[in-house]
């Protein structure tokens, strides 16, 4: 009887319990445009991941921004999210914090440490050397995707007074829990290292900006993709730098929906946070439009 208590009273999360797959409903596109649509025809997929190979990255989910309404909403996303990644890991997949440029910030901890000291894994391609806002970019790929649906040249700040570029960020907001078994790093290579490590092949991105960073950063979508993961969008956990004022002049929320698009249609399917905690999908309090 003692052996049948002490497994009921195993945390799902725990070394040897066999966790149930994690069921997702990869969503992607077809189009003929060079430019994606929300028009273009869905496809979904059924798949089955198992958690113990699957890994969660959160995507530069700073504790400030130098647009006031881009970090605002990052406040309104960073709970909801939180809920996400501890189911994620109760269901025992590996969380891995990336909060680019200010993993400094966590140098002292075992988190980040374990970064570090993970052994070095080829990874299939060359890795993006190349830089762009303090960190390795891996640029928009002409043979794979036409250019992106919103114009965000502008940087994307939607508030009524344009925004001051700064350098605003510091960590990643407290809101985030960083359990003692995640990892810290905003590194290509490093992240490699902790999914070779743990023979991880599952990838599932969240956070922002969906337009920049997260197809961009050296641990992003289009990397990731790239490197040969099995990678999925979790879309109603990110934003974007859109100015509706911008083109094609839609809402905010629009624009972010574009970029989804884009993301299906060219690099890799996208799932709700349903899938991890049974709830509605989140949505921005600001996205008044009908569902
Ligand atoms: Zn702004």
């Amino acid at each position: 009887m003692a052996l049948t208590i002490s497994s009921l009273l195993e945390p799902a999360s725990s070394s040897g319990a066999a966790s149930a797959p994690l069921e997702l409903t990869l969503r992607s596109r077809t189009g003929d445009g060079k430019v994606a649509s929300v028009a273009d025809a869905l496809v979904e997929k059924k798949a089955s991941w198992e958690p113990k190979r699957t890994a969660v990255i959160i995507c530069d989910m700073w504790d400030d921004h130098w647009c006031k309404s881009a970090a605002r909403r990052v406040v309104e996303l960073a709970g909801p999210m939180n809920a996400v990644v501890k189911k994620a890991r109760a269901q025992g997949m590996f969380v891995i914090h990336a909060p680019s440029s200010v993993v400094n910030f966590y140098k002292d901890t075992p988190q980040r440490k374990r970064a570090q000291a993970a052994a070095f894994a080829k990874a299939p391609i060359t890795l993006s050397t190349s830089e762009r806002w303090g960190t390795a970019w891996c640029w928009p790929d002409n043979a794979r995707e036409g250019g992106l649906p919103i114009d965000d040249s502008d940087m994307g700040c939607d508030c009524a007074t344009k925004c001051t570029i700064r350098e605003a960020w510091t960590r990643q907001i407290s809101t985030i829990e960083i359990a003692a078994g995640d990892a810290i790093t905003d590194n290509g290579q490093e992240t490699i290292n902790l999914l070779a490590e743990r023979g991880i092949d599952n990838v599932i991105l969240m956070g922002v900006h969906l337009n920049m960073c997260v197809l961009g950063r050296p641990f992003a979508i289009r990397q990731m993709v790239k490197t040969g993961k099995n990678v999925a969008l979790i879309r109603d956990m990110t934003d974007t730098m859109y100015d509706p004022r911008m083109k094609p002049m839609v809402s905010h929320f629009e624009g972010t929906d574009l970029v989804v698009a884009h993301v299906e249609r060219f690099w890799c399917p996208t799932i709700t946070s349903t899938a991890l905690t049974g709830k509605p999908a989140f949505r921005f309090k600001d996205d008044t439009r009908k569902r």
